[in-house]
């Protein structure tokens, strides 16, 4: 078996269109991995793991093409990258089996990210859910990959993947590696709302790629703020998240002058809100633009899904054959 360190894998789930967490925190890793030489990329469209959640089957038919849409749209080229549909190659779910059998029941379920989805959805603990992890192993060691680009939250799940090569290697004699995160500047998007990380599930929380200006503008006025002045500068709730913001789309020095403005002499929000609303704004319109021109060619999509598929396949059967040998099932 290759044990090709230099090779990437990442995936967004078939939830939505993308927002601006998953393009700071994984898409922008994405990119900078595909553009160096030194990396093989490999980047699906998670649509197995959007059934781990409760879902809408047409949304779901619908949404796992949008999403390599986006992907296209943001950078993504299907001439560096291999871009598909992780359904397309059953190989990722056969291999999750198979890794399930060195994974115990209690170390899931004890998972923080398991938890916090139960809480979420109590009537959905389902057991695809207690397998997202291991499905995730799956997904990164049947390539082999050795680099992540992906968000903070999934630090839990990387570190389960580790666990898995572990032990596959020491009980079945494989050659998987350790895989790593790639972080970005972006690894971790708060809401909108002040609290917690910018998600799909979150009404309010949220600027998705394909928001126009006055969208972006609507959004960001409903963030909280405060009076705009005061001696310390608030770490968290909606002024920290609206200074986050500004720093990935604006830098650290717009930053830095805002929080001198807050502790002299006080604040603008609608200034900040207003500047900050035309930067993400024109990050975003070259990639909608793309996004257009894809969405109105379903061929072109269509032959980017199944040239993606074929090339991935081709390289997750080696491995599932040899893990098949390897554990007596060949
Ligand atoms: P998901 O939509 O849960 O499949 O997440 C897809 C990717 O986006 C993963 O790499 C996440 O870590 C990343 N991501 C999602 N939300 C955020 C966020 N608020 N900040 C940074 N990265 C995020």
């Amino acid at each position: 078996m290759k044990n090709n360190k230099k090779r990437v894998l990442s995936g967004i789930r078939a939830t939505g269109s993308l927002h601006l967490g998953n393009y700071l925190g994984a898409v922008k890793g994405m990119l900078e991995l595909q553009n160096d030489d030194d990396y093989e990329t490999l980047y699906m469209v998670a649509d197995v793991h959007t059934l781990t959640t409760p879902y809408d089957v047409e949304e779901l038919r619908r949404y796992r093409r949008e999403v390599v849409i986006d992907y296209v749209a943001a950078g993504l080229d299907p001439d560096k990258s291999v871009l598909f549909l992780q359904a397309d190659v059953p190989e990722h779910t056969e291999l999750a089996f198979y890794f399930s059998s060195v994974v115990s029941m209690a170390r899931m379920q004890h998972l923080p990210t398991f938890k916090d989805k139960v809480k979420q959805h109590p009537e959905h603990a389902t057991m695809a859910l207690l397998n997202y992890p291991v499905l995730m192993a799956a997904d990164i060691l049947v390539y082999q990959a050795g680099f992540v680009p992906v968000g903070i939250d999934q630090e839990p799940h990387l570190e389960i993947a580790r666990e898995i090569a572990r032990k596959m290697n020491a009980q079945y004699g494989t050659d998987f590696p350790e895989p790593q995160r790639f972080a970005t500047k972006g690894e971790y998007v708060p809401s909108l709302t002040g609290e917690g990380k910018m998600s799909k599930s979150v009404t309010g929380s949220y600027i998705n790629l394909t928001d126009d200006l006055e969208t972006i503008k609507k959004r960001l006025a409903g963030v909280p703020t405060d009076a705009g002045k005061g001696s310390e500068v608030p770490s968290e709730g909606g002024v920290a998240s609206l200074l986050q913001l500004v720093s990935l789309f604006q830098g650290d020095e717009a930053r830095q002058q805002y929080e001198q403005a807050y502790t002299s002499e006080g604040l603008r929000y609608q200034d900040l809100k207003e500047s900050l609303a035309q930067a993400i704004y024109e990050e975003l319109q070259p990639i909608q633009e793309k996004r257009a021109e894809l969405a109105a060619d379903s061929e072109k999509l269509d032959e980017i899904i199944a040239t993606g598929a074929e090339k991935a396949q081709a390289i997750a059967r080696e491995t599932v054959t040899e893990v098949k040998e390897r554990m007596g099932l060949l």
